[in-house]
Formats: structure tokens, C-alpha cells, sequence
């Protein structure tokens, strides 16, 4: 996003709103993004790569225990997560992609499409060697696989009033792993988990923020090992425990 750019579609949202209120007609269309661009609007029934785009940028609004699966398929599910992101950001909630919802995707994304207030950089520690290598799946895996938390963790922000998340562990290599403490089938080791420290909301409310943003491993106060974190992460069976909260 370009900051600039995003006050001239600001305007020229606004302006769109309008048009349409008076007219209703013309096929609105958001303006292009240094990201990603959709070119129509989605609905349910839509299948396609734009679906899976948006499906990974609301992933993180789901009901407390659901996946949303990135399949490119919009379902009811996809309806539904999209109908929670309108309504978080002040939207009519119709559940259908259109520009306005694109409007407001693009000024939370970054050029590189990652959410404005996540950055790679803060997952790459990796003991120290600031990259996304060694781990059990290639680098643009583990990468994409962090974007998608990104996606979650940006949600979970909103939805925790904007208050920052302190990322304090994302990706491992298998060493730093092994380093760190972590179980032989750690996430992190595929970039498909986060940690989050202490200086953040309070643990267990943060905790249950996982549950509603789609995360299917939240391990917090009272799970050995995390008294100091909390860990959420993205795979198909749940494993939720701590037993402080
Ligand atoms: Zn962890």
C-alpha cells in the first residue's frame, strides 16, 4: 500500500459510495492495489485463485473452533468470515466481496501482501539467522505459510481493539528447533506457528482471541513451556490447552 495512494482511494471510495447510493449503477471497481488486484466481485459459488486471496485475508475472522479452508471455493463459510470482517471494519455486512470490502483489504495490506502490522522480518529470528531456511519445508513454503498467520494475527489485532502483538518466535530451522526447546513436530519448523510474548493484551485473553482466528494449536499459561507465551498454530486436528486461562 502506498500511503499516499491509499488517501486518493480513500476519496475516491467515498466518492464510489456515493455514486452508487445516488444511481445505483455502474459497476463499481476498487482501484489497483501494489499487491494484489481482484478484478470482479466475489460471491458464494465463486471458485477461483481470487477466492483463495480473500479467503487467506479473513481467515482470522471465523467462529470460535472453525478453519477456514483456502481452497479457492466460496462457501458458506467464506460468506460468513467475510460478513465478520465487514462488520470489524465499520462495513455493511453483505458477505459479498466488493469493492468496498477491497477497498478496505488493500489499505491493510501491505506491496509485498503481507497485513500492514506484520512484517517478515518478525518471524524470521531463527535463532538469529534472520531466514526462512533449514526448516521442514522449502523457503517460500515456510514464508507463505507466515503470511497466512500474518492474515490471523492481523484480525486478532483488530479485534483486541489495535492493540500491537509482540511476536517473539515465528520460524525455526530444525536446529534452532532442536535448539530452542521445541518438540520434534513443532509448527514452527513449517512457518505454520507464532509465539506471543508477554508485552501484548493478557495472555489468556489473548489466548482466547486464537480461537475465534482460526487457530487450531493454542498452547498458553499452565501448558509446560508456556507460561511466558502464547502459541498458536495452524494444522487440521485441535489442540488447545492452558489450563491457567
Ligand atoms: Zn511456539
Amino acid at each position: 500500500m502506498f500511503r499516499r495512494f491509499l488517501t486518493v482511494v480513500s476519496v475516491l471510495a467515498l466518492a464510489v459510495v456515493g455514486s452508487v447510493t445516488a444511481h445505483v449503477l455502474a459497476p463499481e471497481k476498487a482501484a489497483a492495489d501494489g499487491c494484489y488486484t481482484w478484478g470482479r466481485t466475489l460471491q458464494q459459488g465463486a471458485t477461483g485463485a481470487d477466492v483463495t486471496q480473500l479467503q487467506i485475508r479473513v481467515a482470522g475472522w471465523v467462529s470460535s473452533g472453525e478453519n477456514l479452508a483456502l481452497d479457492g471455493d466460496f462457501g458458506p463459510a467464506t460468506a460468513a468470515a467475510v460478513k465478520r470482517f465487514q462488520t470489524g471494519y465499520g462495513l455493511p455486512a453483505t458477505g459479498i466481496a466488493d469493492s468496498a470490502t477491497y477497498s478496505k483489504i488493500y489499505g491493510l495490506q501491505d506491496d509485498d501482501c503481507t497485513p500492514i502490522h506484520f512484517d517478515y522480518s518478525e518471524f524470521d529470528n531463527n535463532c538469529g539467522a534472520n531466514n526462512y531456511l533449514g526448516g521442514k519445508v522449502s523457503e517460500a513454503t515456510a514464508k507463505e505459510n507466515i503470511r497466512r498467520i500474518m492474515w490471523q494475527l492481523e484480525a486478532m489485532r483488530h479485534k483486541l481493539g489495535d492493540r500491537p502483538l509482540n511476536v517473539t518466535s515465528g520460524f525455526r530451522s530444525v536446529s534452532c528447533n532442536e535448539a530452542s526447546g521445541g518438540s520434534s513436530t513443532s509448527l514452527h519448523m513449517y512457518g505454520q506457528a507464532a509465539d506471543l510474548g508477554l508485552s501484548n493484551p493478557p495472555q489468556c485473553t489473548m489466548w482466547n482471541a486464537g480461537k475465534t482466528a482460526g487457530f487450531e494449536e493454542l498452547l498458553g499459561p499452565g501448558y509446560p513451556g508456556h507460561n511466558d507465551h502464547v502459541h498458536l498454530g495452524n494444522k487440521s486436528t485441535r489442540s488447545w490447552s492452558a489450563p491457567n486461562c
